[in-house]
């Protein structure tokens, strides 16, 4: 048994990429802690014989249930109630109680609005009366903003919701608990999932430790892994039923066997909660050039880094590099800018500046100019510096484009933090 639903995300804006789909996502990981399995997103603008050729596939493959996003708003584009109404083979009705309620919600919006321009009310709750149309025999969920969301029974079952995620999102569970919806994804399985993280390790190293697995590890088949590569870190993400956790045990032990000093996590945790982590009770600042205050941005990302964040210098000139963390001309005139030497004077700079324990500098060279056969695009300088003196440098060579080598240098720098850290 199982279950698999689809997901139509409508409107203009999401298809032709104004806007980034924020409900697909949302929905996918609300259907994965059901234990249902997710078929397909698709995304079509706000048009009706577009969203019911969408509807028709994702019925034709055989889902037990579709959710759709958006067009439930009260001007003329907003058609998917009229369309899943069509698919669904039901008349509209208008719902008396409804149109009521969405009046009652009506009032106090309305009071806001005032003076010349300012439209009338029987006019508003004309366009409104639109959202009190429902298919026949179809749920309805109370709106949040304006639009109610709908379920529509069926094979598959529909669940319809507005657009703007923070009204979709609190209507969710609302739907999830109808008896027409507990129905269609009766066949639901429960599924573990977890996620190692590796830094440093190539897709294809991996790749070749999963061949291997799949010839050494038996149940290997029960495993439903993916992996990608994010930021320059190796995500794998795993799925399995309960019963296969001592596949997934094997999985780990074989991932620690091979890669041992490449996993930084096993329960998911991101870099930067580590990070967050490991600098409690520590004050830290950073010098940065390629990366202009991106280190210091993706630090202060996480609520509380004021407790440890002391601060950092965009030091992108040389005059800044010497004005303000003291790097000494010489050394810049001796082995330049992108250089061990200057990421390290950088970083002492930033301790002294700051009166930090602990001081992260990046010095490198973005692109897509400035390059040189010694020094090509891509070479950037790293050094985190500690109180006690001590110092971590590294020189990497950073592959893709100016905004590839600038977000991977963030990265980089806080992986060898982590180091630092970790070995106090
Ligand atoms: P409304 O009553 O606001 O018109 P609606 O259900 O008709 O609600 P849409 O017209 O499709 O919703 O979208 C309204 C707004 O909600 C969009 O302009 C956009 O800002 C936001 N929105 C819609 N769909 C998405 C989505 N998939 N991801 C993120 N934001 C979205
Ligand atoms: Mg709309």
């Amino acid at each position: 048994m199982s279950a698999r639903a689809g997901i139509v995300v409508t409107g203009t804006e999401v298809l032709t990429g104004r806007i980034a789909d924020r409900n697909g996502p949302w929905l996918a990981d609300r259907l994965l802690e059901l234990g249902v399995e997710l078929a397909h997103i698709t995304i079509c603008g706000d048009r009706p014989a577009d969203i019911e050729a969408q509807l028709r596939f994702l019925a034709g493959v055989g889902v037990d249930l579709i959710i759709t996003s958006g067009g439930l708003g009260p001007t003329a584009d907003d058609l998917t109630v009229e369309t899943v109404a069509r698919f669904c083979g039901r008349e509209v009705l208008l719902d008396t109680a409804l149109e009521a309620r969405i009046a009652e919600i009506l009032k106090p919006m309305m009071a806001r609005y005032t003076g010349p321009g300012a439209p009338d009310f029987a006019t508003v709750r004309a366009a409104n009366r639109k959202q009190a149309i429902v298919p026949a025999g179809a749920t309805v969920l109370d709106p949040v903003g304006t639009a109610p969301g709908l379920v529509v029974p069926g094979t598959p079952t529909v669940v319809v919701l507005p657009g703007p995620p923070r009204e979709l999102q609190p209507m969710w569970d609302k739907a999830i608990r109808t008896p027409e919806v507990q129905e269609a994804i009766a066949g639901r399985t429960h599924y573990e999932q977890q996620t190692v993280r590796m830094f440093g390790l190539p897709e294809s190293g991996l790749a070749d430790t999963l061949r291997h697995g799949q010839q050494s590890i038996a149940d290997f088949h029960r495993l439903e892994i993916t992996t990608c590569l994010r930021r320059g870190e190796l995500e794998i993400v795993t799925r399995y039923e309960p019963d296969a956790a001592t596949t997934y045990a094997e999985l780990v032990a074989l991932l620690r066997e091979r890669h041992a000093g490449k996993i930084f996590s096993e329960d998911g945790s991101l870099v930067d909660d580590q990070i967050a982590r490991l600098l409690a009770g520590r004050w830290i600042a950073t010098a940065e050039s390629c990366t202009a205050g991106m280190l210091a941005a993706r630090l202060t990302d996480q609520p509380g880094a004021s407790d440890y964040l002391a601060g950092g210098v965009v030091s992108y000139s040389n005059n800044a590099k010497e004005d303000l963390l003291g790097v000494d001309a010489a050394l810049i005139a001796e082995h330049g800018a992108v250089s061990e030497p200057v990421a390290e004077a950088m970083a002492a700079g930033a301790l002294r500046r700051f009166g930090a324990d602990t001081a992260v500098a990046i010095t490198g060279i973005a692109g897509p100019g400035g390059g040189t056969p010694d020094k090509p695009v891509g070479t950037v300088c790293f050094c985190v510096a500690l109180g006690d003196g001590r110092m971590l440098t590294r020189t990497t060579l950073l592959p893709g484009d100016r905004a590839d080598i600038r977000e991977r240098s963030t990265t980089v720098a806080m992986h060898l933090l982590r180091r630092a850290l970790s070995t106090d």
